[in-house]
């Protein structure tokens, strides 16, 4: 392997440190809490797993978590009458909602719905915008910004680099583009039919960064990067009970500079951003004009 690591747990707990004593300081300081609720409905076991590391991570912060559980058939409008209680609460900073929602629920209207300063996760059309715009300072979706720190923390200079992404969903991909663009790095954005044309070779093998999440085990190997490429895979899949990416990790590691394993690459990273999100969320709660 030549591929230095991109340790997510090394971030996680820089972040770590820098998180507690700003919390700390709001403690200290105004006497406040700051209090998260993570909506679960009808959950699985995956989702009550993910909630625990949450809860975890927000404990060793100083944060209070708060889980809050519905039943699968409950309804849009219901969904929406709990929530509301919780935008109304001025005692709690943020709520994050467990994706997916059950199909009969309109994932995206029930998270415009969310009070922006309180969407800890970056979901709600105003955050959304906000990254188009290049707001990069108010709330940002947590994964996408995990990437970001990842590529800071490696001090990779992005202006001019060609990006390319696989993967192109709206919390994920799409967001991620618009950062790096914000940076100046020239991005490729590619998806399902990308590879059903045939092309996602000709595309991955031009990326002096490659940044996969796709949701698709092996998609990327080796062959397909070219020597020296930084290679960040955010995909979370599950094979014989094993957690993968969709890099295949010893080909890829043999030919890239850089690479992140999964697990611990950006999935420690993502939870620390939404506790990050948490503290911004405060402030901005908290202040009386927004930064213009
Ligand atoms: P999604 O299903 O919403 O989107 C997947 C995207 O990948 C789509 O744009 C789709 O077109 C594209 N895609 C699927 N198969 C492809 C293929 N064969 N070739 C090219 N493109 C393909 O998924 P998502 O919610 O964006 O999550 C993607 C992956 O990232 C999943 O593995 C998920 O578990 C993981 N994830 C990880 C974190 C983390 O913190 N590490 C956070 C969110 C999601």
């Amino acid at each position: 392997m030549n591929a230095k690591i991109l340790d997510g747990r090394k971030i996680f707990s820089v972040f770590k440190e820098d998180i507690k004593k700003r919390i700390l300081t709001i403690k200290q300081t105004i006497g406040a809490d700051i209090r998260i609720v993570n909506i679960l409905v009808g959950c699985d076991a995956g989702a009550r797993s993910y909630a625990n590391v949450q809860k975890k991570t927000a404990e060793e912060v100083g944060i209070v978590y708060e889980l809050q559980e519905f039943p699968a058939d409950i309804t849009a409008a219901e969904l929406l009458k709990a929530l509301r209680e919780l935008w109304q609460d001025s005692g709690i900073t943020g709520v994050m909602i467990h994706k997916p929602l059950p199909k009969h629920i309109n994932e995206q209207y029930i998270f415009n719905h969310i009070e922006p300063l309180k969407d800890i996760e970056g979901v709600n059309a105003v955050n959304i915008g906000n990254v188009v715009l290049g707001r990069n300072h108010l709330i940002i979706p947590c994964t996408a910004a995990a990437v970001m720190e990842h590529l800071k923390a490696a001090e990779i200079s992005l202006r001019g680099k060609d990006v390319v992404i696989i993967g192109a969903s709206a919390i994920v991909g799409k967001p991620l583009a618009l950062l790096l663009l914000n940076e100046m790095a020239t991005v490729t954005v590619c998806h399902i039919a990308t590879t059903e044309a045939g092309r996602l070779e000709d595309h991955v093998a031009r990326g002096d960064i490659v940044i996969s999440a796709a949701g698709k085990p092996g998609l990327i190997n080796g062959r397909m990067i070219k020597k020296g490429a930084v290679v960040i895979d955010v995909a979370t899949n599950f094979v014989d009970g094993k957690m993968v990416g969709d890099v295949d990790f010893d080909s890829v590691a043999a030919k890239a500079s850089m690479i992140t394993p999964v697990p611990g690459g950006v999935g420690p990273v993502t939870v620390m951003m939404l506790m990050r999100n948490a503290v911004e969320a405060f402030w901005l709660q908290h202040c009386e004009e927004e930064e213009a």
